[in-house]
């Protein structure tokens, strides 16, 4: 179903370019079908998403054909899947969950999703050694968004999980995949830390009480700690470290502008009026600065310009910013400005032109918004 948003008049082109945009972007893919996709949301789910907005939009059956073949790849791939959102089966089940609005037999393979991950969550919890267990992009998170993609859910073993993780910060202490001889650190990225935790139990659960209430109003109060003021706004570090030497991006997966969406979401869920309205005032200011000082790489969703966006819509959304709303259509054709489709190589949901094409449809009210939950973004709306 289409959103509908203060697009004013005057961003008409904006929305016609948008639809243009992800057409090429959906043609492309189509043309060029990505080498070794994985069968999550950064591959074949991600690129059957892409699909299904284009079907909705366009009505060409192209897409609608793609949509199908993509989940069908998915689901027939001959590897033992992890239970990731981005690389693993929980991707194709957020995915096939949407499609169960137009095609009823997907509820099945929902289904089978979910047993072959609550198989996979059986053992005792212990001590992570890789933030790949808890995370948003491989992990326990990732999968709770999936299993919250079109309807809240009852808390369950995956919410039970992440808030034993969240009651010891040893528990979520891990060395990083990049740095393995570095002391081990909490992360507080979006992506791959505490934020992305955070924004599962939030964006999912139909009754926020008891403990995941308890471990979810303790985070947020720690993760607005964590913070260092810079005058004229507010940044995080990507992780808890004395001794590492930190970039302060301010992207999607780390940094301010993922932090505040999730802040601002997590606040309005517990009622903290007072850390709602910081979090909005931290991203007018950190939206009302130069996008070269939020020292992102790129245009995609990941650590790149679109990711930005998103961000910016989601709290736009939330509270009728109309300086969020602008910037996040300025982000967008800015975008637009800088892409060239042919020559773009990341193709994938997370780190390449489906992505962008999927952000750009739906900021553009062109497609529901109910996959930015799978980022831990509440949607537009
Ligand atoms: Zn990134």
């Amino acid at each position: 179903m289409p959103i509908s948003q203060p697009l004013a008049p005057s961003n008409a082109r904006l929305r016609d370019r948008a639809r243009a945009f992800a057409i090429e972007a959906g043609d492309r893919i189509l043309s060029e079908p990505p080498l070794d996709p994985s069968r999550g949301l950064n591959g074949f789910a991600g690129f059957a998403l892409l699909f299904a907005a284009l079907a909705e939009v366009t009505g060409a059956d192209r897409f609608t054909a793609a949509m199908h073949a993509k989940l069908r790849d998915a689901a027939l791939m001959e590897d033992r899947p992890s239970i990731g959102l981005f690389g693993g089966i929980s991707g194709l089940r957020a995915v096939a969950a949407l499609a169960i609005r137009s095609e009823a037999r997907y509820s099945k393979l929902v289904a089978q999703c979910d047993a072959y991950v609550d198989r996979q969550l059986t053992e005792q919890p212990r001590k992570a050694e890789s933030f790949d267990r808890y995370d948003l992009i491989s992990g326990w998170s990732g999968a709770l968004l999936a299993r919250g993609i079109d309807a809240p859910v009852e808390p369950g073993r995956l919410a039970e999980l992440i808030v034993w993780v969240l009651e010891d910060p040893d528990r979520w202490r891990c060395p990083h995949p990049l740095r393995p001889d570095d002391p081990p650190v909490n992360d507080l990225g979006l992506a791959h830390g505490v934020s992305g935790m955070l924004a599962a139990l939030t964006l999912t659960l139909n009754r926020l009480e008891g403990e995941p209430a308890r471990a979810a109003a303790q985070t947020l109060r720690e993760l607005c700690e964590w913070r260092i003021d810079r005058g004229n706004r507010v940044v995080w570090p990507p992780v808890i470290s004395t001794h590492l030497e930190q970039s302060y991006r301010s992207a999607w997966c780390y940094g301010a502008a993922g932090v505040l969406a999730v802040i601002h979401n997590a606040a309005v869920a517990l009622h903290d009026g007072e850390t709602a309205a910081f979090a909005a005032d931290a991203m007018q200011a950190l939206a009302a600065q130069t996008p070269d000082s939020w020292e992102l790489e790129g245009e995609a969703i990941c650590h790149g310009l679109i990711g930005n966006a998103l961000c910016f819509a989601s709290i736009a959304s939330a509270t009728g910013s109309a300086a969020l709303w602008s910037a996040a259509f300025r982000v967008a054709e800015r975008v637009m400005d800088r892409v060239s489709l042919k020559h773009y190589d990341a193709v994938g949901l997370l780190d390449g032109i489906s992505g962008i094409a999927l952000a750009l449809l739906t900021l553009t009210g062109h497609t529901g918004a109910a996959w930015m939950r799978l980022f831990g973004l509440r949607p537009i709306s």
